[in-house]
């Protein structure tokens, strides 16, 4: 029989997470020939989280839970139940209730005719502000243009169903500053996009604002263009023609003609302009050289903190290749 894990990353959702696995048992069960199984990743919340995920584990048979040793983000908390997936594929849902479950079944449909990647585009985004319209429009056309990976599809999130293929390959990609969208589209495969509604958040708080949302914006140019260092590069060449080019009519003014040439003004606009590129080049650079920073170090994407009860301990290698989550084995103490 096949087998599907559904992935749930948890920050802080202590009051919607008895209503999850309920709403979600109910559609699976309907679908037949199939057998679900349910990882629970906590991200380090700091509310009781934790103890319902362990409730809830106690109870069902088909459920176990992951606990980061902090809170790691969205990303991170994925990759952790991609790791620890067992499935014939994987489903990754918001703990909140706003990935209806009943598109479960239509997606299980299209991975068995075929498909490996099935995400689910959101159909409305009238909630929204216009500026975090406009400024998602910008973002996309832009890694439309220049991103080096596939197309990164708009208005979809992680809501989706992944092969095992794609799983695997989600897996080798250890970097640290985790675009996951970016790297969905990256993996390639056979892609399907089907539609759904956003449901309201069954309880409980969002946890994104709009730095959270400009930091992702960032980190998923970076991580997947360098167009902004070769934009950089053409902006400097330009302004540096122009100004041989204004430096040769200056001095023809004033060698041939005599012409007093107004200083002030020019100085204050040229040392402006000049200082205001010079500083964006230099963040644009820094913004790449944060990428690397962060990389070079090979830390790892998440550190577990329990698995089922199980208190966990972090093996250290020093081949950075072997560095995955095979290393985290259980720890000698358990629980009290
Ligand atoms: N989440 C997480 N770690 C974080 C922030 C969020 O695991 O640091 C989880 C959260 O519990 C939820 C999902 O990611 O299951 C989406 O978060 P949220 O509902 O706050 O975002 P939104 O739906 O508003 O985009
Ligand atoms: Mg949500």
């Amino acid at each position: 029989m096949e087998k599907i894990t559904i992935i749930v990353p948890c920050y802080n959702e202590e009051e919607v997470i008895d209503m999850f696995y309920p709403a979600v048992q109910k559609q699976v069960e309907k679908i037949s020939g199939c057998e679900f199984d349910y990882i629970f990743v906590n991200d380090g919340s700091r509310d009781s989280t934790l103890e319902k995920l362990r409730e809830i584990s106690r109870r069902h048979d088909n459920v176990s839970y992951l606990s980061l040793s902090r809170n790691f983000g969205k990303e991170s908390a994925m990759m952790a139940g991609l790791d620890y997936a067992e499935g014939d594929a994987v489903i990754i849902m918001d703990a909140d209730l706003q990935h209806p479950p009943e598109k479960i079944s239509e997606m299980v449909t299209w991975w068995r005719a075929g498909y490996d990647d099935i995400c689910a585009r959101r159909v409305d985004r009238s909630g929204e502000t216009w500026f975090k319209k406009t400024a998602a429009n910008i973002f996309y056309g832009f890694m439309k243009k220049f991103s080096t990976s596939n197309e990164i599809q708009r208005n979809v999130g992680d809501f989706r169903l992944l092969d095992k293929r794609c799983v695997e390959a989600l897996k080798i990609m250890r970097e640290n500053q985790r675009f996951t969208k970016g790297l969905f589209a990256w993996v390639g495969y056979r892609k399907k996009i089907i539609p759904f509604e956003v449901q309201p958040r069954a309880a409980g708080s969002t946890n994104w604002n709009y730095a959270a949302l400009f930091s992702l914006a960032i980190k998923g140019m970076t991580s997947f263009t360098t167009a902004p260092l070769h934009f950089v590069t053409f902006l400097g060449i330009t302004i540096s023609c122009g100004a041989i080019g204004y430096m040769i009519f200056v001095l023809i003014m004033a060698l041939l003609y005599g012409d007093p040439v107004a200083g002030y003004p020019t100085l204050m606009t040229v040392i402006l302009f000049l200082g205001g590129t010079q500083l964006l080049a230099i963040g644009i650079i820094g913004e790449y050289l944060s990428q690397i920073f962060h990389e070079t170090k090979h830390r790892p994407i998440y550190l577990i903190d329990e698995h089922n009860g199980q208190r966990m301990i972090y093996k250290s290698v020093l081949i950075p290749a072997e560095r995955n989550f095979e290393n985290q084995k259980p720890a000698e103490k358990n629980n009290p």
